[in-house]
């Protein structure tokens, strides 16, 4: 099923405004959704308001809720956000770091029990726009924990994602690293077992610790895993996101493989850094030029796949879904069609 994104994201704010949420809100989330369809991320697109609509009939996401300040010293800021949706929250916390390093330089930003912020690039292309460079580290408390440790057979943690945004140029757009410290993020799992299609090699075990290309081993007990990206580098970082996001911050963790419901909890490091105060603007928009050009003149292992940056896939599936329409697999879409159904919202194809 192809659909237009403007009619997706009309379709997707009526079913955010369902659970009660203002138009504002509802408008925020639906639109943090239908980007990251636009940009290439279904696992992260509206497919993901099943498990919404799920929250928040459950109690476990709260619709309109403000984040409350722990505490704030101008540099350095600590909220929580009671379960408030993350698309929201996430972005006035972004916002909030990028005036205070505006201000000082830098900035610190520990959010605590978002709802499920999405794709965390958004928050590191908000940074990017404003010129500045983010960091961001996340840390998932959802259900019991899917991704093992490097030489695990055992989930200990979740996807745990990271995200590293650079200022563009006249000349460049931003670079934005962003992905789940697991071989693949959870959502792309649940995508292929939708379209029951197999996942690449590498990513799975099952339950006996089997290397496995069959989705549906973590849909059905008892559960496989999905393992970290890069063995024992990917399982330390993902690791350090836990720390960083969950001890550290004041956040929720998974420490057990029975958590409480809680819907999908993130926590989220942020550091934004003004580089203006690193070095002189312009001797670094040339250097960040000449590195790019640096990289993308490498010749290709494979002619018929260029060498890329890190957010230029986004970019190029973005520029292809906005002209051809955003394709959501037949299981996804009759499992959004029921809750229309239900709450009496209209399509329009
Ligand atoms: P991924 O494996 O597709 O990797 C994406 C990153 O790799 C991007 O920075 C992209 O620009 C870069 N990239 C991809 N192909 C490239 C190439 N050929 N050359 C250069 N760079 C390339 O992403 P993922 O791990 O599946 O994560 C998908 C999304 O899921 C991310 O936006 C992440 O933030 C999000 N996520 C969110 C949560 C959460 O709890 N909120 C958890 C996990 C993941």
């Amino acid at each position: 099923m192809i659909i237009d994104h403007a009619r997706l994201l009309a379709f997707a704010s009526r079913i955010v405004a369902a659970g009660g949420s203002s138009p504002a809100e509802a408008a925020i989330v639906a639109e943090h959704l239908v980007e990251a369809n636009l940009r290439g991320h279904d696992s992260h697109g509206v497919g993901m308001l099943v498990a919404y609509v799920r929250d928040f009939e459950g109690g476990t996401l709260k619709a309109n809720q403000a984040p409350e300040v722990v505490s704030d010293t101008g540099t350095i800021s600590v909220w929580d956000a009671h379960a408030g949706y993350g698309q929201v929250v996430a972005r006035k916390a972004v916002e909030w770091a990028i005036g205070a390093a505006r201000e000082h330089g830098v900035a610190v930003n520990g959010l605590r029990n978002a709802h499920h912020i999405g794709r965390v690039g958004t928050y590191g292309e908000i940074a990017a726009r404003e010129g500045m460079v983010a960091l961001h580290f996340v840390n998932v408390a959802s259900g019991p924990p899917g991704v093992a440790p490097f030489r695990g057979r055992e989930g200990r943690f979740l996807t745990n994602p990271v995200c590293i945004a650079i200022p563009g140029t006249a000349s460049n757009e931003p670079i934005l690293l962003d992905f789940a410290t697991s071989r693949v993020a959870l959502g792309k799992v649940r995508v292929a077992y939708n379209a029951k299609k197999p996942m690449l090699d590498g990513a799975l075990l099952d339950h006996t610790g089997k290397p496995t290309i069959n989705p549906a081993v973590m849909y059905t007990q008892p559960r496989g895993v999905v393992l970290p990206f890069g063995e024992h580098k990917g399982s330390g970082l993902a690791l350090v996101c836990e720390l960083l996001a969950g001890a550290i911050v004041g956040s929720s963790s998974v420490t057990t493989m029975t958590p409480p419901e809680r819907g999908i909890i993130n926590g989220m490091l942020t550091i934004v850094i003004d580089p203006a105060r690193l070095s002189t603007r312009d001797a670094m928009l040339a250097e960040i030029d000449a590195m790019i050009a640096w990289v993308k003149s490498a010749a290709p292992a494979d002619p018929d796949l260029p060498v890329l940056v890190a957010g230029e896939p986004e970019r190029i599936a973005r520029a292809e879904r906005l002209a051809r329409g955003i394709e959501i697999d037949g299981e996804t879409w009759s499992q959004l069609s029921a809750i229309a159904e239900r709450y009496q919202i209209k399509v329009d194809r």
